[in-house]
């Protein structure tokens, strides 16, 4: 019966007649033996029936606390259907109704109550880490502050981590640090699972989440930290603090850059631009904007740009308007491209107008702020308008992608960050692809474990973008399609796993020599879900 309650060992019906008389469990599984191939069917078909996204994804979840090389085989065979299941945008509003959907623990809950235990408390968690997905749950997706109800997110994560890359289950801790939440609503909910007091904040904050880094690389030596869907006042304090120290990376910086700047280079494949020519308009001044104009701007210089003109090629839209120089109370994150010279302009549809970009790139969560208007202007500036829709979920999303080629004749070269079905438009099919981070922490992640890096570079992320561009074949270009196809996503990580590892070992970060072959390495150390 243990055995059929382990989720690591648990076949279910897939157990043999043989295992079955072996291992003690005749009569307590119906008679018949069925295949692995069978279960997956059986687990689809279920899931076809359910009305609604969320109960998919209580459904997947069920199966994950059940059997865990059944869930896998299902996310793996069946990406393109199960990503937006068990990530976003489905995990969105999973996150959202967190405490109603609750059934079975899955991560680490460390709350502020544990200050000066939490080394024993991880020690209480079974399987040797080597993967941790941590949040604080105060900017989930575009949603803001959900408090504990964020451990959708580390735990959807590292699902793909495992499906998309295949680092093993056993290696991937979930974690929620729990430090309060300021949402009314969420303090006011009977079901709320978190603390019901308001967030930490100063040095309160800071020395408990320092006091979690030290004892997750003491509990875990070597273990590789992924911060997630922090506030930006943390995400950059945090990453700062950290990264010259201790293996971590953030993933809405870094991981956000490096599938933003893949898309541009594919975009530049189509309209034949040299990447430091481009003129970059973000909305969005935050995590995801600044982690992008940071990257592109080394990639301009890698190009021979200076770092003025690449600094001055990108330019950011906030909650206030353009960010230029002079402007009060900017934050320390957006000073490179605080640009002198420019009045102050209120608005994005002006700034296009002023600025003339190449490309637009939305990241600020503001549903449909790419309006007919935006889209119109873009194509009447450019022959092909760079247009990156990326916030999500689906409701944040900047514009459909119905709408971007609609608005621009057909001639955005367009990439979201929710999924969007093709487009029919002028008797031409477009296949829009979501440059989603999915496609880089993955590869970034298992590159970093097979080679026992030390540290998570930028170099690394500006590999991992280089290498996830050279997947998009002229075939996905001609369509549309900005990113590889998601069913080759285990291929593509391997690729990018490799060149992660190799810039691991070329600067000495790595535990140990070189391989002969790093691909082989990377290779060998992937879980396939099977029994
Ligand atoms: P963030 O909180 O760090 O930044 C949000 C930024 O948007 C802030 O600079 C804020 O000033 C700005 N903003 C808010 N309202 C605005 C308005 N009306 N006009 C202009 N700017 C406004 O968040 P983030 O981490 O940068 O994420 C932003 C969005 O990008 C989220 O929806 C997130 O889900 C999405 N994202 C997508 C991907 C992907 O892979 N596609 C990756 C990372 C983040």
């Amino acid at each position: 019966m243990t055995l059929l309650r382990d989720p690591l060992l648990n076949k279910g019906t897939a157990f043999t007649a043989q295992e079955r008389h072996e291992l003690g469990l005749r009569g307590l599984l119906p008679p018949c033996v069925l295949t692995m191939e069978t279960q997956v069917e059986r687990v689809l078909v279920n899931l076809r029936t359910l009305p609604t996204d969320l109960e998919k994804y209580v459904a997947l979840n069920a199966l994950h606390d059940r059997n865990e090389a059944l869930f896998f085989r299902v996310v793996v065979d069946n990406i393109d259907e199960i990503q937006p299941i068990i990530y976003t945008p489905t995990v969105g509003l999973a996150c959202q109704k967190y405490g109603l959907i609750f059934q079975r623990p899955r991560g680490m809950f460390i709350s502020s109550r544990d200050r000066g235990q939490i080394a024993a408390i991880l020690e209480n968690w079974p399987y040797p880490a080597k993967l941790i997905v941590v949040t604080d749950g105060e900017r989930i997706l575009g949603l803001g502050d959900l408090g504990a109800n964020g451990m959708g997110i580390p735990v959807g994560k590292l699902s793909l981590y495992s499906a998309c890359a295949g680092v093993h289950p056993e290696l991937c801790l979930p974690i929620v640090l729990d430090v309060g939440t300021n949402n009314e609503e969420l303090l006011n909910d009977p079901y709320y699972l978190g603390l019901c007091e308001r967030r930490l904040t100063g040095e309160a904050y800071d020395s408990f989440v320092d006091e979690f880094m030290v004892a997750a690389r003491k509990t875990f030596p070597g273990v590789l930290i992924q911060f997630e869907d922090f506030a930006n006042h943390s995400a950059f304090k945090l990453l700062h603090k950290y990264r010259d120290e201790a293996c971590v990376f953030n993933d809405d910086i870094q991981g956000t850059a490096a599938v933003a700047l893949a898309g541009l280079f594919s975009a530049l494949r189509v309209n034949g631009g040299k990447l430091r020519d481009q003129r970059i308009l973000f909305l969005g001044a935050g995590e995801a904007a600044t982690g992008i104009a940071d990257l592109v701007t080394s990639a301009m210089m890698a190009e021979g740009a200076s770092e003025a003109e690449a600094l001055r090629s990108n330019w950011l839209v906030d909650s206030r308007g353009l960010v230029v120089s002079g402007r009060e109370g900017l934050s320390g994150h957006k000073l490179r491209y605080a640009h002198t010279d420019q009045a102050p302009i209120a608005d994005f549809l002006t700034a296009i107008k002023t600025l003339k970009p190449t490309a637009i790139i939305g990241v600020a969560a503001v549903g449909g702020a790419f309006t007919p208007d935006v889209l119109k202007a873009m194509a009447a500036l450019n022959e092909q308008p760079i247009v990156f829709a990326l916030s999500n979920p689906t409701s944040k999303a900047e514009c459909s992608a119905e709408d971007a080629y609609r608005y621009t004749e057909g001639r955005a070269l367009f990439a979201c960050g929710s999924p969007y079905d093709p487009v029919k438009l002028n008797g031409r099919t477009f296949v829009p692809r979501q440059g989603n981070n999915s496609y880089i922490f993955p590869g970034v992640g298992l590159g970093v474990i097979a080679s026992r890096s030390r540290l998570v570079t930028d170099e690394m992320f500006m590999a991992a973008a280089h290498t996830l561009a050279d997947c998009v074949g002229k075939e996905d270009l001609a369509q549309g399609s900005l990113y590889p196809a998601l069913p080759r996503i285990r291929e593509v990580s391997v690729r990018i796993a490799a060149a992660v590892a190799d810039v691991a070992f070329q600067r000495g970060l790595a535990d140990g020599p070189a391989p002969n072959d790093v691909k082989d390495l990377v290779q060998s150390q992937m879980y396939e879900p099977k029994y």
